[in-house]
């Protein structure tokens, strides 16, 4: 069990929770970010990485991973420490006023202040109907790759027929000992080069094809060992294998944060507009997850917040001192050792 003590706590690494690091860096308070998926930068990693954005302020045009790259290189003098592919679960409040959150993979953060940035919410993956899949999770089956290591020299099944499957098939071949391709029909739906590689890849025998079939049942011991498919018009096959990792896709759900007693207004965290702070002292949200008269959703518009949002964080964590305001340009960028 991993434990972390920080000034302000960010849930959600998207470009809100990352910039929120560089404006409290600016103010020497030191961040701790936790993401349900393995990777930063929210919405601009997982849903459009390759899609120019028009309306960052100083950029013509940017492509999002670009923007989320590069959030990351403005952060990297506050040396923000990051919990990756863990979903913020609990929270609670110790008699010293600070706060104690637990993620699903038992890792502690505790600090004065939460921010949270958690966008449309956790993106949850979409999880085939097999009734005892969940048995299985963590036992052989993973419905995200993050560390891909972990396959090295296994045999694994992937089901799914979008970019995500074919990429990790593709990438994977390299590593596991075998791939098996599982897919419901018998055209993909993502890019033409991936399909045609990985086409290639079943000529040549490193990946193993298998169309207008179906995972549908899973067995094992104590971890899973073998996998039944469903084909049209065929017999059920039996495939031993050490992984299963169904790769459907992800839907944003606001998930575990609706219980933590925060006001809401349909799926969203209400704010208060002086300084984004929710109705619990101590904790703000910032970006696509808030909601207040005149809300929009925009990048742009959850980097003011977190502007502004560290100012009132900074009152809490130094008993009500008021932070200095200089210029970026008179100080420069003094990093956090
Ligand atoms: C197709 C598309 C195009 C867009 N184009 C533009 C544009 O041109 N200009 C613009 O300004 N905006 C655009 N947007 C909107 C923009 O992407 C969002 O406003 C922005 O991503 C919000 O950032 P965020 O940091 O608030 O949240 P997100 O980017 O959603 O990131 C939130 C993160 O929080 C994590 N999270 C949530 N709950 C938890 C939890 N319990 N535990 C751990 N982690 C959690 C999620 O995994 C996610 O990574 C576009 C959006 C889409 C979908």
């Amino acid at each position: 069990m991993e434990r972390f003590k920080t000034d302000i706590l960010i849930i959600g690494a998207g470009p809100c929770g990352l910039f929120t690091v560089f404006e409290a860096g600016l103010l020497k308070l030191q961040c701790h970010l936790v993401d349900a998926l393995p990777t930063i930068g929210g919405q601009l990693s997982e849903i459009y990485p390759k899609k120019p954005i028009y309306d960052i302020p100083g950029y013509p045009s940017i492509l999002a991973e670009e923007l989320a790259a590069n959030l990351m290189k403005q952060i990297e003098p506050f040396k923000p420490s990051f919990t990756l592919g863990e979903r913020a679960e609990q929270i609670t409040k110790l008699p010293s006023g600070h706060f104690e959150m637990k993620t699903n993979k038992n890792t502690i953060i505790e600090a004065p202040v939460v921010a949270i940035a958690g966008g449309l919410g956790c993106f949850e993956p979409r999880k085939p109907t097999i009734e005892n899949i969940v048995d299985f999770e963590d036992k052989g089956v993973d419905y995200i790759i993050k560390d891909p290591e972990k396959f090295r020299n296994k045999k694994i099944v992937i089901a799914g027929g979008g970019d995500s499957a074919l990429d990790w098939s593709i990438y994977l071949s390299d590593i596991a000992l075998e791939v098996v391709m599982i897919h419901r029909r018998t055209e993909f739906r993502g890019a033409p080069e991936s399909v045609s590689k990985v086409g290639e890849l079943v000529e040549s025998g490193k990946i193993r094809l298998i169309t207008e079939a179906e995972v549908t049942g899973l067995k094992g011991e104590h971890i899973l060992e073998s996998v039944e498919i469903q084909r049209t018009n065929q017999e059920p096959l039996i495939l031993n294998t050490d992984y299963f990792i169904p790769l459907f896709g992800l839907t944003p759900k606001l998930g575990p944060i609706a219980d933590w007693g925060l006001n809401l207004d349909k799926n969203a965290i209400v704010v208060n507009t002086l300084d984004y702070s929710t109705n619990v002292e101590g904790i703000y949200a910032i970006g696509d997850i808030n909601t207040y008269e005149g809300k929009l959703k925009l990048i742009l518009c959850g980097f003011h917040e977190a502007t502004l949002m560290v100012q009132s964080a900074y009152r809490i964590i130094h008993s009500g001192k008021k932070p200095g305001f200089k210029y970026t340009t008179v100080t420069g960028i003094s990093g956090i050792e």
